[in-house]
Order: C-alpha cells, then structure tokens, then sequence
C-alpha cells in the first residue's frame, strides 16, 4: 500500500524551548574530578619525600655520626635535616630525607644522647577521610542529577526523541478505494454512509441529522481495518489524520495528553477530515484502580480523548474512527453515545471474500493462467487479508529464485504450504475440525430456527474468527426485547445446546468445543432457579443476593448465596434436570431433521458463510429476514459458537 507521507508532526506544548539549567550533566562530573585530582596533586607535592629513600639502618648510621640536624617522627616515617648538606650529597642524600620507621624503642634514647631536636607528627588525615565519603556522594549526585534531567526534561533533549516516535500522519489526498478492500462488503456498506456524509455534510446537517462521531472498526489483526479507514478518507477525498495508539504510551505524563489536544485543533481546522486512531486498546484500556498507579499518563491520554470527542461539533465534518482488535478491554466511556457509537464488525473473509482479496493483490505480479484463484481461495480457510497480501508475495519471491517469468500454482502451493506452517500457532483448522465445526454451528443453526421465539438466524459462519472462536450462528433481534420468558430462556438453552448434540449425533463423539456453550447454558439455568424463580421446585426464592458481580465489573471471587447445603443439592439437582431436558429437546430436533442437517453442513463446509434465508430455504421454512425489519443496531447480537 501507498504509505502516508509523515508530513506535520505533532509538536507538545512548549516542544522546543531549552531551559537555562539544560547544561550537559556531565559537566558537574567534570568540575569534581578537577577538584578531586587537584587534592591528590597538592597532597603529592606535601608529602613526597625528597631524594633518594634512605634505609633505616643508614639512618642509624648517620645518628650516631652525628650528621643529623633535626627529626620528625611521624607514625610510619620518619623525615629529617642533615646537618651538611656536603655529607648529603657526597651519599647521594638531600639534605631532606626520609625513610621508613621501624618500630625501634631505643630510638627516642639515641636522639635523646645524640641531643637532636626532635618531634611527633600528628598524620593529618582529612584528605582521604574527606575523599573517602566525597566520592561516592559526588558520584550519587551526578548519576541523581542525569536521571532526574531526562525524567522531568519535557523541554529537554532527550525527550525529542520520544517525540519524534509518535507521528500524525496528515495525509491530504490519499490514494486508497474501497476498491482496494474485500472480503468485508458489510463493513463497507456500513461505511459508505460516512463517506456520504464526509462528501457533503451541509446535506445531512441542514436537516439537522446528527451524524456518528465515532466509528470502531472491530476485528482480528490483517483484516484491513487500517485500510478500510484509509478508503473512507480516500473516497471522501478528506485529509487523513492518524496516529496509533501504541505510541501514546509514553513514560513521560501529560505528553499524551497535549498530542491529543493538538491533534483535534489540526482536524478541526482541516474540516472536513478522518482522525483515526488505530489499535485503540492501547489507548482506551477499561481505567483500572491500580495501587501502584502506574497507568497515569495513559489515563491522563485517554481522558483527553474522550474530552475532545465530547467537545467538538460532528457537524463540522470531523468523523473519529478507531480501530482495535481487542474490544473487550476498551473502557466502556469510549463506547457511549456520542463517543465511538458505531461498531463495525471487519470480520476474516469467506471463500468469496478470499478470492476478491487475492485478485486485488494478484494485480501487481504477473501470474501465469493456469492459475485457478478459485482454488487457492478454497485452500486458505481462516486466511485474513494480510496473510492473503503475504501469500501472493511469497508465491512471487519464489517464481523469481527459481528465475520464472511468472507465477505458477505450484509457487501458490509451496506458498500456502509454508504460511500455513507458519500460521500454525494461529490454528489454521484441519479438514477434520472444520467438518466438526460445521456440524456444530449447523446444530445450533437448526435448533434456533426450529423453535419458536428464538431469534431468526441471521448468519451461520465456520471462519475462524480470531477471538478464540472457532465459528458462530448469529442471530438477529427483530425487536427489542428487554424481559425474557421461560419459554425462551428454555429455547435458548436447547440452541446452546444444540451444537454439541449435532456432534453427537454425527461422529458418535464429542469434542472440547461445546465448552463455551455449556458455560452459558448453566448460567442461564442455574440464574432461572436461583434468580428468576423459574423452577417450581425452588419457588419464588432469589437465592443469590446482591452476589452476582454487576456487567463490567471487577469480579470478587464469586460467593455462594446464603442457603442449606440441602437446597444447594436441590439446586444442583433442578440446574442438571433443565439442562437435559433442553439437552433432550435439542437431540428431538436434529434427528427429525437428520437429512437437512447433512446438507447444511455439507454446503456450509463449502461455502463457510450461510445467510439466514438460506437454511430456512433448506429447512422449508419462511423467508424470514426479508420479512423482518432492517437489523437494528441497537442490542449487539449474541454469536453463539
Ligand atoms: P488491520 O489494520 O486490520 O490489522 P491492515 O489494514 O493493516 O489490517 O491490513 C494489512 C494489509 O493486508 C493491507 O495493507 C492489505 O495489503 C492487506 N489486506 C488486509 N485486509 C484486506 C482486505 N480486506 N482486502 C484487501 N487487502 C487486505
Ligand atoms: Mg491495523
Ligand atoms: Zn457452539
């Protein structure tokens, strides 16, 4: 892809000052090094001893010659005069020597006789006790001193390195099409009313319709969220601002903040124009009580964001976006209303998608025709649109060592073989596990649209979908619903259910992916006997208290309510016999329709996505999505996996 030109970069509030007291640290250092040296010199020049070193002996000698003149006895030498300096010399002496005391108790009596001046020394020693505690204090403080500077240096030197990692992207004609982008015609349907709105919003904002805010584009890495944002911009021919939100996590508090502040006053005065700000999570991380408090300048960022989002006028034609792959970490303020509002689903693409993506990419390498695109789309299931892009490269690099002058399929294969390898960790599915899945979605699928008031089944889809789910029926509301009944609590268990049995009744064995499945189930049957009084065994009896944690909240460890061990077994015993009722419920519906799920499953293998109208086609049931009112945003539909 083209890739933005870095043109403006964000400069934070005061970037470029210099303080007076922005001296090198080190230049300190130097000054107590000086010092220190001086001392050592100084101490050397005082306290060396002249001319050659005398033995004790000799020393002795001359005592009792007679030539000495004076002595100062200090505590490991003694330094003395000669009395002629003719003598001195003639032994290669000063007349200033010295030489090494040696513990001698006749020594004071010889002087004494020899009637020598003489004198004790007091060994001054503030020097080295001095450099003894200077030292390591002087070090500390210039170590100190350096930290210090570069933590608290928002005008310093090193900070402009910090900086300049963080870019705005002001991309002012940007050459992305949504033609560029496939595989995702939902999302793209979605965002084609921003690019409407961007192309024109006095239309809109003259009929006082109030335009998103913020649009969220959710899904797994290498869908091209970063690229759909781009074609928008590109469609709309608006400048392009973006930034990630990975680089906003700064050591430095309050930097994050004034980027934010500056970004939004460029956009506004670009209006109208695209902010986006992509991987959102490492921004928009749920705020978190932390005893350490080491989230601040994060929190600080986030804050500013949602300030400015607050604060501006959408009718001026700036439009947020973001995108994140992890929507279940972000704090709920960035999802209210009037903030990123709108949620985009960007989903890994179908076998159709997967051909339309790789025809885009193929454009650029020259591929030989025998080369069936069909093929290679059918062979890359759970591929996103990166490792789609990824593919074809490779497939090129390797025609070229081998010196072709176009791509074969054989470089297609070697290159499927070799990302799938390495897609491994990513858990590209074996042909056994997808037939697996299929039957499960299609259990749930057809259990759903057997029973009456569930919702209709919008979309059963076995691509892998990154958030650790392996495939999913989406159901849609009609309506709002707020209160459900027994018969639809009953209902939705025998769906959850469902899957596990179709597996069941397939292959005779069960697998580890009806986990989730059962989690839910016996949250919703433990919650209609302990909560909703739905078991006519347990009465009327709201059993848990206030235990339950609230929606989003940091759970405790969860408490049991305050009943008997005695109605616990009661509880366990009504939990177990809703569930295999609803379980045998579920087992009823898929051997009716045995031959019907054959063939859903069968067609699902091959296509991967089924709409809704679809399977009821095959179950001979009404059309009900055409009759059904346009999917409303409103309640986030459940997947079922
Ligand atoms: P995301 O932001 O979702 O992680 P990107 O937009 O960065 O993914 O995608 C990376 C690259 O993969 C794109 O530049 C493009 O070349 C390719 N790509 C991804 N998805 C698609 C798609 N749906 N259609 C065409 N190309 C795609
Ligand atoms: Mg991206
Ligand atoms: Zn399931």
């Amino acid at each position: 892809m083209a890739a933005p030109n870095p043109t403006p970069r964000l400069n934070p509030r005061g970037g470029d000052r210099k303080g007076p007291g922005s001296t090198r640290p080190s230049l300190s250092l130097w000054y107590a090094l000086g010092f220190i040296l001086l001392l050592g010199l100084v101490q050397m020049y005082y306290l060396a001893p002249a001319g050659r070193p005398l033995p004790y002996s000799e020393f002795k000698t001359l005592l009792r010659n007679g030539s000495v003149a004076e002595v100062t006895v200090g505590e490991q030498t003694i330094r003395g005069t000669l009395k002629d300096a003719a003598v001195a010399s003639a032994q290669g002496l000063a007349k200033q020597f010295t030489t090494n005391r040696i513990d001698d108790p006749k020594l004071v009596e010889e002087l004494e006789q020899q009637q020598i001046k003489y004198s004790g020394e007091m060994v001054n020693r503030w020097l080295p006790e001095l450099l003894g505690w200077l030292l390591p204090l002087v070090f500390f403080v210039a170590i100190w001193g350096f930290f210090f500077r570069r933590m608290s240096g928002a005008e310093g030197g090193v900070m402009s390195f910090a900086r300049s990692r963080a870019k705005v992207f002001a991309d002012d004609e940007v050459k992305v099409r949504f033609a560029d982008v496939a595989g995702v015609d939902e999302a793209r349907e979605e965002l084609k009313e921003i690019v409407e709105f961007l192309k024109n919003p006095k239309k809109y904002t003259n009929l006082g319709g109030r335009i998103p805010k913020g649009v969220l584009l959710v899904g797994p890495p290498g869908t091209g969220k970063t690229l759909l944002a781009r074609a928008v911009a590109g469609e709309a021919h608006v400048p392009f601002f973006s930034l990630s939100g990975s680089e906003f996590v700064e050591m430095f508090v309050g930097v994050g903040a004034a980027r934010i502040r500056d970004l939004f006053q460029q956009a506004e005065a670009k209006a109208p124009c695209i902010v986006f700000i992509d991987e959102l999570d490492a921004l928009g991380k749920a705020r978190v009580q932390s005893p350490v408090g080491s989230h601040e300048e994060r929190e600080q960022t986030l804050n500013q964001l949602l300030a400015e989002m607050d604060g501006f006028d959408s009718r001026k034609g700036v439009i947020i976006m973001g995108a994140t792959n992890r929507p279940e970490v972000l704090d709920p303020a960035l999802l209210r209303p009037g903030r990123f509002d709108r949620q985009v689903l960007v989903d890994k693409p179908d076998v159709k998608g997967r051909e339309d993506i790789l025809r885009i990419h193929v454009k650029g390498v020259k591929v030989s025709a025998d080369v069936d695109i069909r093929k290679v789309a059918a062979r890359t299931a759970g591929f996103a649109g990166a490792d789609l892009a990824n593919l074809v490269n490779e497939a090129a690099l390797l025609a070229a060592r081998v010196d072709k002058t176009e791509v074969g399929p054989q470089e297609f294969e070697s290159a499927i073989e070799r990302l799938v390898a390495g897609l491994e960790r990513k858990r590209v599915m074996s042909d056994k596990d997808r037939e697996t899945i299929a039957y499960h979605e299609t259990g749930h699928a057809v259990v759903a649209s057997a029973l009456e008031g569930q919702y209709p089944v919008h979309k059963i889809s076995i691509v892998g979908r990154g958030f650790g789910v392996l495939g999913y029926t989406l159901h849609l509301p009609t309506e709002e619903r707020y209160l459900s009944s027994r018969t639809q609590l009953l209902g939705e268990l025998a769906v959850l259910l469902g899957g596990r049995t179709a597996e069941e009744l397939t292959f005779g064995e069960i697998t580890t992916g009806a986990q989730n499945d059962l989690l839910r189930a016996t949250d919703i049957a433990r919650a209609m006997v302990t909560e909703y009084g739905m078991s006519d065994e347990l009465g009327l009896i709201h059993y848990e208290g206030n235990k339950r944690p609230k929606f989003l909240d940091i759970g405790m460890p969860q408490e049991r309510g305050l009943y008997s061990e005695e109605t616990a077994v009661k509880i366990d015993a009504e939990v177990m016999r809703i569930i295999s009722e609803a379980h045998a419920r579920a087992r009823q519906i898929l051997t009716d329709r045995r031959e019907q799920v054959d063939i859903i499953a069968r067609r699902l293998l091959s296509v991967e996505v089924m709409e809704g109208d679809e399977l009821r086609r095959i179950l001979g049931l009404p059309e009900r999505d055409a009759a059904a009112p346009a999917a409303p945003a409103v309640p986030a539909p459940t997947p079922v996996s």
